[in-house]
């Protein structure tokens, strides 16, 4: 089991920020923002490169919980962003697909 799936099943612990049926949402080990928050699907998805059609309705999900979470964590007023990185260059390193939402300084554009 990847260990996405092993935070979702709480079977490894995490700071969870959100939960619902679908979804949790949960501190990044390693942050690079003073918010940086990852929201996973409870279904194993293992990349944005391999999702389907019929897996729209979570991906939607995953982004209205990042509004949440960014909501929740006080970055509306000053802005904040969402990242989904798949594959070697974009650094993916956890093969079950997360969206990070990072916030609480100002974010360089275009990334490195
Ligand atoms: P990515 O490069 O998009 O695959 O990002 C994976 C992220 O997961 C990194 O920012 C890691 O710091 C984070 N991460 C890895 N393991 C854990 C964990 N057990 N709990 C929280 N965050 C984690
Ligand atoms: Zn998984």
């Amino acid at each position: 089991m990847c260990i996405f799936c092993k935070v979702a099943k709480r079977e490894i612990p995490a700071r969870i920020v959100f939960e619902d049926d679908d979804l949790v949402a949960f501190h990044d080990i390693n942050p690079v923002a003073p918010i940086h928050v990852l929201v996973i699907p409870k279904q194993h998805i293992s990349g944005i490169g391999e999702v389907t059609a019929d897996q729209a309705e979570v991906l939607g999900k995953l982004l209205v919980a990042a509004r949440r979470v960014a909501e929740d964590a006080g970055l509306m007023p000053s802005g904040f962003r969402v990242v989904i990185n798949h594959g070697q260059h974009a650094g993916q390193t956890v093969h079950h697909i997360h969206v990070h939402v990072l916030g609480g300084r100002p974010l360089a554009w275009p990334p490195g």
